[in-house]
């Protein structure tokens, strides 16, 4: 046998051919069902692939093995992908006839931000086709040689869409799946799928009561006394560090005209994304703030500044809006209403360097106290869309490539892909699972200080511009918690842990002496419990690790006489019995943590 081909491009054209054999199933499910499947798009995505169809009654994952035992038949088969191009009006009739409106759409070249009808294989020329078997469609490609090769696939789920990710048009259903090039590979896979879904932070959320969502503030958190403790606790060290590290904390309005949002340039580019307050004429003339950066402007603008009081750094962990789509929401990953550890440095050209240095210190400070390894993304300047003198850019450019290879970070370039302001650095976390999660941005502006009209005072007394760097660590605190979550998940480490610490009683005869135990780590700040109710030792041990606490203290008999716990731990389970100051040296020792 060949060699698998594994190359990323080839798992790309496998999983869009996958998508073509599956929407051929699906039409075999329904009589006529050329005519009666309306066919939308279907392509590739990381690791799986999906196709948007129009159906005659709901596919839910009752239908998968229906669908799959006939996309099975079409892959035993191995019958070959052929290309043709046709012309439009052929193609128009062909559709046509088949009642196929999606893709006649399509060929009417109606492109926009969701669907291309290029990338569905109109061009100029005509359309080109792909078949397999019985099965056509249009379609640019490109694909594999034969079905033969799909056959390590699975269906996944099946959601909602919308065609063209439009609300007013035709609601639509999208059957996800997934392919690999050996059987392994889709093995792997489908653990990693399981595992994810174990560690769903909103699962575990909801088990662990942590936080809640209610339709009343749709993507609004309900932070329950647990999950505001790790939130508070969170918040507390980012700030400490802060403070330490020359930053000023402020606290800044949440709500501001739209005479500063015109200045800022938000009204004119993120209007869409805002919470606008009317006045009494029903006009929007003020708006819920989506960022800090335009009160931080207003509050350097304030005073002046001597060269000397450079680099200025504003911390700011308030409260931000902003208005994402009903349908976008998703647990604490995507929300209307966050907190993130913001801040904006201000500073001379020639501090750039060194005030990268020093966040990027922070990163490796915050990051590894969680363990988390991370690696950047430099997005470098676009040649035709840029703000500002080439010089400074090229100069701010090899700054922050010289900062990363200092300090040994991981990075790609992406050229070209920075905003007309000012080039950026994004932050992935390499979480548990091998998931890369994006949390933190490091954006370097010479635009706003423009638009606010900023100036420091130069060591020869004149007038100049400083630079702006927005900087946040954790990011959001909401999605930041969402990967801790996730990357632990749910058993957070001890200093973190809402619930440090459980004693438990194997009978009420002890209850006295756990409640002193209880006491004597209350005072020396441990988040302890007492479990003193009636049910059996088993019975807690197996509550306190559903609720992922990382220690149980069991005492009885023995215990109480010689003045000691038996200690469990989550991670080594029993460790034996300890006296009661040694058991507070360890989990003190475990609890105090600064980033
Ligand atoms: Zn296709
Ligand atoms: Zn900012």
């Amino acid at each position: 046998m060949s060699e698998v081909n594994q190359s990323p491009e080839y798992l790309e054209r496998l999983r869009h051919s996958t998508a073509h054999i599956m929407a051929y199933a699906v039409q075999q499910l329904f009589p006529n069902g050329e005519h009666t499947v309306k066919l939308a798009i279907g392509p590739p995505i990381e690791n799986e692939f999906y196709y948007d169809m129009e159906v005659p009654r709901p596919i839910t994952p009752d239908d998968f093995p229906e669908i799959e035992k006939h996309m099975k038949a079409m892959i035993k088969s191995n019958v070959p992908f052929e290309q043709e191009t046709w012309t439009f009006d052929a193609a128009r009739t062909w559709f046509a006839e088949r009642n196929q409106t999606f893709k006649l759409e399509l060929i009417d070249g109606i492109s926009d931000r969701e669907v291309s009808a290029s990338d569905e294989g109109v061009a100029e020329e005509g359309v080109s086709i792909y078949h397999n078997g019985d099965f056509t469609d249009l379609c640019k490609g490109p694909h594999i040689d034969k079905t033969g090769e799909c056959r390590h696939f699975k269906l996944l789920r099946v959601s909602g869409a919308y065609w063209r990710g439009d609300s007013n048009r035709e609601q639509l259903q999208r059957i996800y799946g997934t392919a690999w090039g050996t059987r392994e590979d889709l093995r792997t896979y489908l653990r990693q799928r399981e595992e994810a879904a174990k560690r769903d932070h909103r699962k575990l959320g909801r088990e662990l009561e942590l936080f809640q969502m209610h339709p009343e503030s749709p993507g609004s958190v309900f932070w329950l006394p647990k999950g505001a403790f790790i939130y508070n606790h969170l918040s507390e060290k980012v700030r400490k560090l802060n403070l330490t590290e020359g930053y000023n904390e402020v606290r800044t309005p949440l709500i501001y005209d739209s005479s500063l949002w015109q200045t800022s340039g938000h009204w004119e580019h993120f209007k869409e994304d805002m919470f606008l307050i009317d006045n009494e004429d029903g006009e929007p003339t003020s708006a819920l703030k989506p960022m800090n950066c335009p009160a931080h402007m207003l509050i350097y603008k304030s005073k002046r500044h001597s060269y000397r009081d450079l680099p200025y750094r504003l911390h700011d962990q308030g409260v931000l809006h902003r208005n994402e789509a009903t349908g976008t929401l998703s647990g604490l990953s995507r929300v209307r209403q966050l907190c993130q550890d913001d801040a904006h440095n201000f500073v001379t050209e020639d501090q750039i360097a060194e005030e990268y240095e020093r966040i990027l210190g922070l990163f490796q400070r915050i990051y590894g106290t969680f363990d988390l390894p991370f690696r950047c993304d430099f997005s470098t300047r676009n040649p035709d869309k840029y703000m500002g003198d080439i010089e400074v850019w090229n100069r701010a450019e090899d700054i922050l490539e010289s900062v990363l290879k200092n300090n040994q970070i991981d990075y790609t370039v992406d050229p070209g892909e920075a905003a007309f302001y000012g080039p950026k650095l994004d932050f992935q976390i390499r979480d548990s699972l091998n998931r890369d999660v994006q949390c933190a941005t490091v954006q370097l502006d010479f635009q706003l200080p423009e638009r606010f009209e900023l100036i420091y005072i130069a060591p020869d007394g004149s007038e100049k511009r400083p630079v702006v760097i927005h900087r946040a660590i954790c990011g959001s605190f909401e999605r930041f918690i969402a990967m801790l979550i996730e990357h632990y998940a749910g058993a957070f480490p001890t200093w973190l842990s809402p619930v440090q610490c459980v004693v438990m009683t194997i009978s009420q005869k002890f209850v006295d002496y756990a409640t002193e135990v209880q006491n004597l780590l209350l005072n020396n700040e441990c988040r302890v419990v007492l479990d003193n109710s009636d049910d059996k030792i088993g019975a807690k041990i197996r509550q306190a690790r559903l609720q992922r606490i990382p220690y149980m203290l069991i005492i009885g008999e023995r215990e109480r006489d010689n003045r000691t716990v038996s200690v469990r731990s989550r991670e080594e389970g029993d460790i034996g019995a300890m006296t009661l100051d040694s058991f507070i040296d360890k989990i003190r020792d475990e609890i105090d943590i600064d980033f």
